[in-house]
C-alpha cells in the first residue's frame, strides 16, 4: 500500500509530536508513525521536568537566571563536547517552547515549584502536573486529535527511501499485522525515534562497559532504529559511546525512581555503612560512578518528612511508592533507627551523618561535599530510606544535525528531505545530559524540525 503526505514523522514521543504539530500548523499534511501499540515513548515515562531560563515560575519566586547561565551549565555539564551553536539554540529557545506547551498545548505546570537538577546553577526546571510525562503526552495527543493529525501505532518505520537525486522522499514501514506500507513524503521525513538505551547489543557495540549487567529505565521501543536507518543512507553519527546511567533506580527492575526526586529537595545519599560519598546534586554520571564504587554497588537515599513535604513525591508517585514498600526497597519508619534497621545500616554511623549534615544546613555550607542546593535540617520523623542502583537512561550520541535540524551526511552536507530531533540526535548534550534538558531538547528541536520540513519546497 502507498500513502501520500507532505511530512512523515517517525516516532510518537515528545519530539515527534512537536514536529508533527508545527508542520501541520504550517499547512503541511502530516502523518505520525509509532511502532509500539501505545504512544509517548520515554517522554511519557519520564518526570518530564523542563529547564527554561527566565521562566514564569522563576519570576514568581524571585530566582535570578539567564539564558547564558543555562548555556554555560549545559556545555560544561557535557564536558564541553556538545556543539556550542546547538546548545545556544537549545537554551535560547527553551522558554519559548515551555510557553508553547503551556499556552498552545495546555500543559499544566506547577505554579510555584521548580527542580534544580544536578549541574544547574539555579532551580530552572518546570514541573508538569503529576511530575510525569503523562500530563505532557495526554495534552499532546489531544491537540494532535484536534489538528486531525493521524497517529499510526503498531507501524514500524524500517527504511528511508531516497530518489535518484539522493533526496529522502519517503519511509517504508510495516504494521504489526505484517502489512507493508510506503509513506511518501513530498516535503520531508523527520526522524524522532528516540535513543538506544534498551538495545543491549547496540550499547555494547559503542560502549562495551554498558553491557547486560545494567538494566535500563527506557521503554522497550528505545532501540536506535532511527540511527541505524539514517546511517544506512549516509547519515553521520557521533558521540555514540556517551551513554548515561540514571543513578537512582529500582534495584530489581531498573526503572527510574521518581519518588526519589526528594534528592532535589535535600535528601541524602549514603552507602551501606551509613556514610555520604558524593554530592547529591552532582551530575548523573558522577553520582552513578560513585555508587558503583561503594560496597554492593548500590546506595541508599535518606530523607525525613520535612524534606518529603517540599515536593510531596510520595503522594504524586503513590503507585511507585506502594510498590517499592511492598518490595522492601523503601522503608518508612517513625525513627531513624527503625528505618536503618530494615537495611542493616549501622545507626550510629547514619545518625552521625545526619547530625553532621544538620550542622551544615544550619551554617549554609556543606564542608564535606559542597552541596550546591539547599541542605535541610532533618530532626524529626517519619524517616524514609530507599535503596537504589544506576540504570541506563539516556544515549547522548546519535545523528549529526545542524541548527535547522537537517541531518548531515559524513561529509557534513545536509541530506535533502531528512530532519531529526530529540534523543535520536547526538550533538547537543556532549558526554553527559543534564536533568531537565531532554524535555527542553525535544520541544525546541522538534518544533524547528516540523517548521523547516513544512517550509521545504
Ligand atoms: P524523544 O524524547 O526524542 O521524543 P521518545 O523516546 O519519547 O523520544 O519517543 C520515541 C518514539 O519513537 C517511541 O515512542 C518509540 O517507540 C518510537 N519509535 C522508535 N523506533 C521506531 C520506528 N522504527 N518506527 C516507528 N516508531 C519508532
Amino acid at each position: 500500500a502507498v500513502q501520500n503526505y507532505d511530512v512523515v514523522v517517525i516516532g510518537a514521543g515528545g519530539a515527534g509530536f512537536a514536529a508533527a504539530m508545527e508542520a501541520k500548523k504550517a499547512g503541511a499534511s502530516v502523518v505520525l508513525l509509532e511502532k509500539m501499540p501505545s504512544i509517548g515513548g520515554n517522554t511519557l515515562i519520564s518526570g518530564a521536568e523542563m529547564n527554561a531560563a527566565n521562566n514564569w515560575v522563576q519570576a514568581k519566586k524571585g530566582i535570578k537566571d539567564s539564558k547564558e547561565s543555562h548555556y554555560q551549565d549545559t556545555l560544561k555539564g557535557g564536558d564541553n563536547v556538545g556543539n556550542p551553536a546547538m546548545v545556544r539554540v537549545l537554551t535560547d529557545n527553551a522558554t519559548n517552547a515551555a510557553e508553547w506547551l503551556r499556552d498552545e498545548i495546555k500543559v499544566e505546570f506547577l505554579p510555584d515549584h521548580l527542580f534544580q537538577f544536578g549541574g544547574h546553577s539555579v532551580p530552572r526546571a518546570l514541573i508538569p502536573k503529576g511530575h510525569t510525562g503523562a500530563e505532557v503526552v495526554t495534552k499532546l495527543k489531544a491537540k494532535a486529535d484536534q489538528l486531525q493529525i493521524p497517529v499510526k501505532t503498531e507501524t514500524k518505520a524500517e527504511e528511508l527511501l531516497k530518489n535518484s537525486e539522493g533526496r529522502v522522499v519517503g519511509v517504508k514501514a510495516k504494521t504489526a499485522a505484517g502489512q507493508e506500507i510506503t509513506f511518501n513524503a513530498n516535503k520531508g521525513v523527520i526522524v524522532a525515534t528516540g535513543g538506544f538505551g534498551s538495545n543491549v547489543e547496540m550499547r555494547k557495540k559503542y560502549n562495551p562497559t554498558l553491557d547486560e549487567s545494567y538494566m535500563s529505565t527506557d521503554t522497550p521501543g528505545t532501540t536506535g532504529d532511527g540511527i541505524v536507518m539514517s546511517e544506512k543512507i549516509g547519515a553521520a553519527i557521533t558521540n555514540m559511546e556517551s551513554i548515561q546511567t540514571y543513578p537512582i533506580c529500582n534495584p530489581k527492575t531498573g526503572v527510574i525512581s521518581l519518588v526519589a526526586d526528594t534528592r532535589f529537595d535535600g535528601a541524602l545519599l549514603v552507602n551501606q555503612s551509613g556514610k555520604r560519598f558524593v554530592e547529591e546534586l552532582e551530575r548523573r554520571d558522577v553520582i552513578s560512578k560513585a555508587i558503583l564504587a561503594q560496597e554492593g554497588k548500590y546506595a541508599y537515599q535518606v530523607w525525613n518528612q520535612a524534606v518529603g513535604d517540599i515536593g510531596k513525591t510520595v503522594d504524586v508517585h503513590k503507585d511507585e511508592y506502594d510498590m517499592l514498600v511492598k518490595e522492601g526497597l523503601l522503608v518508612k519508619a517513625d525513627t531513624l533507627e527503625e528505618a536503618a534497621k530494615h537495611f542493616n545500616i549501622p545507626i550510629t554511623e547514619l545518625q552521625k551523618t545526619i547530625d553532621r549534615v544538620n550542622g551544615f544546613a544550619k551554617n549554609g555550607k556543606d564542608l564535606d561535599f559542597h552541596h550546591r542546593g539547599k541542605l535541610i535540617e532533618m530532626t524529626q520523623g517519619p524517616w524514609y530510606i530507599e535503596k537504589a542502583v544506576p540504570s541506563v537512561h539516556h544515549t547522548m550520541g546519535g545523528l549529526v544535525i545542524d541548527p535547522e535540524t537537517h541531518v548531515l551526511d559524513t561529509n557534513g552536507k545536509a541530506i535533502a528531505g531528512l530532519y531529526a530531533a530529540g534523543e535520536v540526535t547526538g550533538v547537543i548534550h556532549g558526554k553527559n545530559r543534564l536533568g531537565g534538558n531532554a524535555i527542553a531538547d525535544i520541544f525546541v528541536f522538534g518544533r524547528i524540525a516540523g517548521q523547516n520540513a513544512a517550509a521545504q519546497k
